[in-house]
């Protein structure tokens, strides 16, 4: 079955023959796609998120484009509270697991025939479509908050996309890309679906290296909720083939300076948000807000915050024992151990480290 967008409320529909990323209305779209899967199969073929190619939704292979990333290692990692199932997504090609996505939406880009694009990003979503956009020689423009790392920019640029600063808040951003818009087409990891069917096949790796099961708690971040909203298509896919006997509670994991979705939850009035060391998950307005919310609420999960001085102690933790996050990533570790010193019990728990810390070399630098 060919993948058909559907607006969120499953009131409308649109053929994917041709390039949108939004309802003729606004509304936000999602893929209505059925996901196939053949476990013995898998082993044959070589690692990486395409092995799973039945579940994705590309029609032809020429147009898939891919560094052949590897699956990433799955390891366990010893923290004071216990110890947990890490996946190392920052070892991917721009350092992000965001390539995940970018593979999948550019793949679909280069079906469109779509020749230019544009895109905002705090950062490492801009870096994983410049990446997969120079693959498969597609033009780009991106544009960031002038606040994002230099290091990110740099890669962007040397990516060979145009990059456009903008002064301002990362909404400010987003304006300016609507704008830009309006005469290309949005490659926006927030609002095209595709990104989603990429995200997604984080979980089917976990799956695989949990002998085809899945851990009993997944402790993912929240900010526009990329990766959340992905895993909660993959687990809907694989409960619905039948094929996993535990479907995991989601802990999604914001700052203390900027956890607009835990307020929502526990009605809790959303102050102006603060700086934070975890600068790829500080989303003041995630388009996506109910989405992740009901699923995280579906899945028996919870919202919980991290303040500064606990992302900064499991930061200093996870490099002691020989692994380079990202300032923002330290959040999940940070959010796995708070997770733990209250819920003992639990036989399996998953995280990850989404980002490569030499992309944020110089917030590291003010630190030590
Ligand atoms: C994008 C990103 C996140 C958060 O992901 P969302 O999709 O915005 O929820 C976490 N860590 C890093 C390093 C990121 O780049």
């Amino acid at each position: 079955m060919k993948a058909v967008f559907e607006s969120v409320n499953k009131n409308k529909q649109y053929s994917t023959d041709s390039a949108r990323w939004i309802g003729d209305d606004g509304e936000l779209l999602n893929l209505n796609f059925e996901a196939k899967f053949f476990p013995d199969l898998y082993k044959s073929r070589i690692s990486g998120m395409w092995k799973f190619r039945e579940a994705i939704p590309i029609e032809h292979d020429k147009n898939i484009l891919s560094f052949n990333e590897s699956t990433t290692p799955l390891v366990n990692f010893k923290l004071p509270e216990g110890t947990i199932q890490l996946k190392l997504d920052y070892l991917f090609p721009s350092g992000s697991y965001k390539d995940r996505g970018a593979s999948v939406m550019l793949s679909k880009i280069k079906e469109w025939g779509v020749k230019k694009i544009v895109q905002d990003s705090s950062g490492n979503a801009g870096c994983a479509v410049a990446c997969y956009a120079a693959l498969g020689d597609i033009s780009c423009e991106i544009f960031v908050p002038a606040s994002t790392s230099p290091s990110k920019l740099a890669q962007i640029k040397m990516y060979g996309a145009q990059l456009n600063l903008v002064e301002g808040s990362r909404e400010d951003t987003a304006k300016a890309a609507f704008e830009a818009a309006q005469m290309q087409h949005y490659a926006s990891h927030c609002y095209n679906p595709f990104f989603y069917h990429g995200t997604k096949t984080f979980l089917y790796e976990v799956w695989e290296q949990n002998n085809f099961d899945l851990p009993e708690v997944l402790v993912l971040p929240a900010g526009n909720g990329t990766l959340i909203l992905g895993i909660d298509i993959a687990i809907n896919e694989l409960k619905k083939s039948g094929l996993c006997t535990i479907i995991p509670k989601i802990i999604a994991v914001q700052a203390e300076n900027c956890s607009p979705l835990y307020n929502t939850v526990n009605n809790i009035p959303i102050p102006k948000w603060k700086e934070t060391l975890a600068e790829g998950i500080a989303i003041a307005e995630p388009v996506r807000a109910n989405e992740i919310i009901r699923a995280v609420k579906n899945s028996n999960g919870m919202f919980l915050t991290v303040s500064e001085t606990e992302i900064k102690n499991s930061f200093d933790l996870t490099c002691k024992q020989g692994i380079y996050p990202e300032l923002t990533s330290a959040a999940c570790i940070a959010g796995a151990r708070k997770y733990l010193a209250n819920h003992s019990k639990v036989k399996s728990i998953c995280t990850l480290i989404t980002g490569n810390g030499l992309k944020s070399t110089d917030k590291i630098i003010k630190l030590l």
